[in-house]
């Protein structure tokens, strides 16, 4: 059988090395086209596999400003990056019963994830890029979708790139200097959608708040991190997101300041909703408190994860960004 090991060396040896953004592209293309890489089976867990309390509070958010915008019966429910459709499952039973009747769009690359969500959002409309989405105001949401898109990294103004030697697909080392062209479209798309038809856009994941040299690019396996080189396809690879650049990208629509994850979900009340779960369920008490923790504390990934809204300058602005 050909992998994609063997079809990138073959690529190498044609073409010579290969930008870090192709590597990245061709092996989370074949890796989530291939599996469903989340939970504790999987290669890592995300917030809304976490606990239903995430797609709650994120339903909550865009319902809020779903209402204070007036209710537009013409508003769609978009997840970018839908992973099993946990988040848009728990998101949008908070929206439907706060009045929001409108469509799902979902976009997602992956054959395999796409049968996921469709078990879950059987009435969904998928799409491939975000510039497939229809002409109409969005209720959006994108937890660690920006991380899985290609980056590229120069060092002393030269692009790395992946060569193979003895072996093994290997890059300079060096002071690095991170661009991603991939998530600047997206991101400008969705601005320049928001700005051009309405709504207000969520977007969760890790990264650092200003530009800053250093070398970003992870992989993971089984939830531990492994060489990003090392099993091409095999393993999920991410790279931090620059919020600084992604704010720049955004400049079509109004953009919120960026805050940890852990204080925007207690803003929205986690703790409140943490406190009802547990009085339904008494015998979750400590699994739901620690489903909260796991979130929320800075030792967790309530610092390392950070929230940022994008949204229409004729809509309000999403609760939680301001103390
Ligand atoms: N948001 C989910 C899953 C995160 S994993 C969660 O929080 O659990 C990243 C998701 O983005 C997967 O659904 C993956 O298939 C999708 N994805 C990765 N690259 C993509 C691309 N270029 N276009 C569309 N979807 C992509």
């Amino acid at each position: 059988m050909i992998t994609l090991a063997d079809r990138l060396r073959e690529r190498i040896v044609r073409e010579g090395p290969i930008g870090i953004d192709a590597f990245m592209a061709a092996c989370n293309a074949h890796y989530y086209a291939t599996r469903d890489p989340l939970g504790v089976a999987g290669d890592f867990t995300t917030a809304p596999e976490i606990s239903q309390m995430f797609g709650e509070l994120v339903g909550a958010a865009l319902a809020d400003v779903w209402l204070r915008a007036g209710a537009p019966a013409d508003a769609i429910f978009v997840e970018l990056g839908p992973g099993r459709g946990t988040l848009a499952q728990d998101a949008l039973r908070v929206l439907r019963s706060g009045g929001f009747a409108g469509e799902v769009h979902l976009v997602e690359t992956s054959p395999t994830l796409r049968a996921a969500q469709r078990e879950r959002l059987a009435e969904a409309v998928w799409h491939g890029t975000v510039e497939d989405l229809p002409p109409l105001p969005l209720l959006c949401v994108a937890n660690e979708f920006l991380d899985a898109l290609p980056i590229k990294q120069f060092i002393g103004g030269k692009e790395r790139r992946v060569g193979y030697l003895h072996g093994q697909f290997e890059a300079p080392t060096g002071e690095v200097q991170e661009v991603s062209p991939a998530r600047d479209s997206a991101i400008s798309t969705l601005a320049n959608h928001l700005a051009n038809h309405g709504g207000a856009a969520l977007l969760i994941d890790y990264g650092h708040p200003e530009t800053a040299l250093g070398d970003t690019l992870q992989a993971v396996r089984s939830h531990a991190p492994v060489d990003p080189f090392g099993y091409p396809g095999e393993q999920d690879l991410t790279a931090h997101v620059d919020f600084e650049a992604l704010a720049k990208a955004a400049a079509g629509a109004a953009v919120t300041p960026l805050v940890p994850q852990g204080i925007w979900l207690e803003r929205l009340g986690i703790t409140t909703r943490a406190m009802a779960l547990a009085a339904g369920s008494p015998e979750r008490t400590e699994e739901i408190a620690a489903a909260r923790r796991r979130l929320c504390d800075g030792t967790e990934m309530g610092e390392l994860f950070k929230v940022i809204a994008l949204h229409s300058h004729a809509w309000p602005e999403p609760a939680g960004f301001r103390a």
